[in-house]
């Protein structure tokens, strides 16, 4: 089960994996966006730790919360508010329970992704984190009777290959959409960072 305690590790975990991708991850956006995507996200783990620095999240659930309420202060652009709701989501998903088991995992991502879409309004296939996250819920799904380790690997396994799925795509949302075909032949940004998010998480289950 994943625990507070092993959630703010992993957490930690995740600032340490945006930090070491945050070039790889602004050179994908500077091919069909803006260049920042690493940027952001590095800005708001590092924003994450400061917070982790000043106070100790009590549950699972007050984790994902602070992560939430950080990412969505800290990081502009279209990411920063998307990948906070997920977090927000994810930390309502959990609320009340002190320890979570891989059913509680497969809820909390599907929870996640189900924010996404209702804020951002991406489908499976429009080139966003939607074609990595999809995937990893229906995968996590079909997974949660096993253990919280074998959940988030699935996960996992299943974004890095959305993710890879997004190359011959033609952007339909967010900036990369301003690009029309000429975004075909480019993996997306977000998709290949929810994809490192959730590896993430699942090398530190296990
Ligand atoms: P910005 O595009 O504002 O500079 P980022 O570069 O941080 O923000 O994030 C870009 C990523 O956000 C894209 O690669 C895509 O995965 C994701 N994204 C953009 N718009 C949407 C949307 N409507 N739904 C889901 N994801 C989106
Ligand atoms: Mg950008
Ligand atoms: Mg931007």
């Amino acid at each position: 089960t994943c625990t507070t305690e092993t959630l703010v590790a992993a957490v930690r975990g995740l600032a340490g994996v945006v930090a070491e991708h945050r070039t790889e991850l602004i050179d994908l956006d500077r091919a069909i966006g803006d260049a920042d995507h690493g940027e952001n996200l590095n800005r708001g783990f590092t924003a994450v730790l400061s917070a982790l620095d000043s106070s100790t999240p009590d549950s699972p659930s007050a984790m994902l919360k602070l992560v939430a309420t950080t990412l969505i202060s800290k990081v502009g652009g279209a990411s920063g508010p998307l990948l906070g709701t997920a977090f927000l989501r994810a930390a309502t998903a959990t609320a009340g329970q002190s320890e979570l088991d891989g059913a509680a995992v497969a809820a909390a991502l599907k929870a996640a992704l189900d924010g996404v879409v209702a804020r951002g309004k991406a489908e499976v296939g429009d080139k966003t984190m939607v074609d990595a996250l999809a995937p990893a819920v229906q995968a996590a799904t079909e997974a949660a009777g096993e253990s919280v380790a074998d959940v988030l690997a699935a996960a996992a396994s299943a974004a890095e290959q959305g993710a890879e799925s997004t190359i011959p795509l033609v952007a339909r949302k967010g900036r990369a959409s301003y690009l029309g075909e000429r975004s075909a032949g480019h993996l997306d940004p977000g998709a290949r960072s929810t994809a490192l998010l959730l590896r993430s998480l699942a090398n530190s289950a296990g």
